[in-house]
């Protein structure tokens, strides 16, 4: 890789993006050509794909990651008057698909030098109502998934990954997808593997992974293509579900793009290490701890200014002139007006989250990137904050 010492002028930098090959175009070039456009051979290719490369008996594809979060809370039975815990650091999306099943959500505070959610505020907040956890593998890093299993068996709860963050992540020297009852990951764009929009659960247990392909065909419990191929016209709407399919030539897409998937993820940490060395000389901004036992996937970079708000705005303003789009990943979902307002929550419910907010901000961080991008960045951010 090309590493520059001169930074040179950028028209901008996004903090994220999709990394498209001509492969990929072919691939769903020759999609568009057969005569399947939804839900046809890929998407069962694609499952099997993504299974297998996270050694789960079973994966769910479906229209987002989103939709995938749906999809787990409903094959987990979540129902109205059940809580879920989910982190009150991670993408709204993980505590609105609780909300869409009529479930409570519960918001469990984070470790302050990963931004983990901790295992042990989570047990603190298990009541007789609480039937699943929703850890997010945060910006790539697994969670301590020892722990959230111990506590799931101890209070006989689901766990629910959310590893939208971390897909080929490992715990232990085990890979992110079967460490939790189910897991969900996404392939939106800024992720590392792109459909698009699209998601996918995975899972060993195979009457979930049946009640979630019905429900993303409305809940009807046999396909289209089942029903070509058996030759019936006959179909039965078992429970109420959703169509939350997800096309052929999205899975083509998807199919070409998991070929790519370990040179993607050894680009993201040779551009994290870049980062991590080149912040060293800096004072005052630091990156989220790296915990020696897990294979991080690297999908944000997060950075912590330990003066707090005023020096997070200052970078964000000074990077943004120089067409650098920051980002900050996340505002506290219970500090949401929506969640204030239905569900009560306020300031103060995860003081640990709230104070790490005012301090965080997202470095650019994509495959396309090059030192010399990763050096511009820094080099930005020194005129905000002294070095050493
Ligand atoms: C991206 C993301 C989602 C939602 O995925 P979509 O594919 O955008 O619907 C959910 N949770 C987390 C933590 C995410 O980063």
């Amino acid at each position: 890789m090309a590493s520059k010492k001169e930074p040179i002028e950028r028209e901008s930098l996004p903090y994220a993006k999709h990394w498209i090959r001509p492969e990929d175009i072919e691939a769903v070039d020759e999609v568009l050509r057969s005569d399947w456009l939804t839900t046809g051979p890929k998407v069962a290719e694609f499952e099997r794909a993504v299974a297998a490369f996270v050694k789960a008996r079973h994966g769910v594809a479906v229209s987002s990651g989103t939709a995938a979060l749906h999809a787990a809370m409903y094959a987990a039975d979540i129902g109205p008057g059940d809580e879920v815990i989910v982190p009150a650091i991670t993408f709204v999306a993980t505590a609105n698909a609780v909300v869409y099943q009529g479930g409570t959500p519960v918001f469990g505070d984070v470790e302050p030098d990963t931004l983990l959610l901790d295992p042990h505020d989570v047990a603190e907040r298990i009541t007789p109502k609480t039937r699943a956890i929703v850890p997010v593998d945060f910006a790539g890093q697994p969670v301590n998934y020892d722990a959230f299993s111990d506590l799931a068996e101890d209070h006989d709860l689901l766990l629910l990954g959310d590893s939208c963050h971390a897909l080929g992540a490992e715990y232990q020297g085990r890979r992110i997808g079967t460490l939790a009852d189910l897991t969900v990951f996404s392939f939106h764009p800024a992720k590392h593997v792109t459909t698009g929009e699209g998601g996918m659960v995975v899972g060993d247990d195979a009457s979930m992974a049946e009640r979630m392909r019905a429900f993303r065909n409305h809940g009807i419990t046999q396909g289209p293509r089942d029903r070509m191929e058996s030759g019936t016209w006959y179909y039965e709407l078992a429970d109420l579900g959703y169509n939350l399919r997800i096309t052929d030539f999205q899975c083509a897409l998807g199919l070409s793009q998991l070929k790519r998937l370990p040179q993607l993820l050894d680009r993201r940490q040779d551009l994290a290490q870049h980062y991590d060395e080149a912040l060293g000389r800096l004072e005052g901004v630091f990156p989220l701890t790296r915990k020696e036992d897990r294979r991080h996937a690297n999908h944000l970079y997060v950075v912590r200014f330990d003066a707090g708000k005023s020096k997070r705005q200052q970078a964000f303003d000074v990077l943004a002139q120089k067409g650098v789009s920051a980002n900050v990943h996340y505002i506290p979902v219970h500090l949401q007006p929506f969640y204030r307002t239905r569900f009560g929550t306020e300031r103060g419910l995860c003081p640990r989250a709230e104070a790490a907010y005012e301090q965080i901000l997202t470095l650019p961080l994509f495959p396309g990137m090059s030192h010399s991008d990763v050096d511009y960045v820094v080099q930005a951010l020194g005129e905000v904050v002294a070095s050493s």
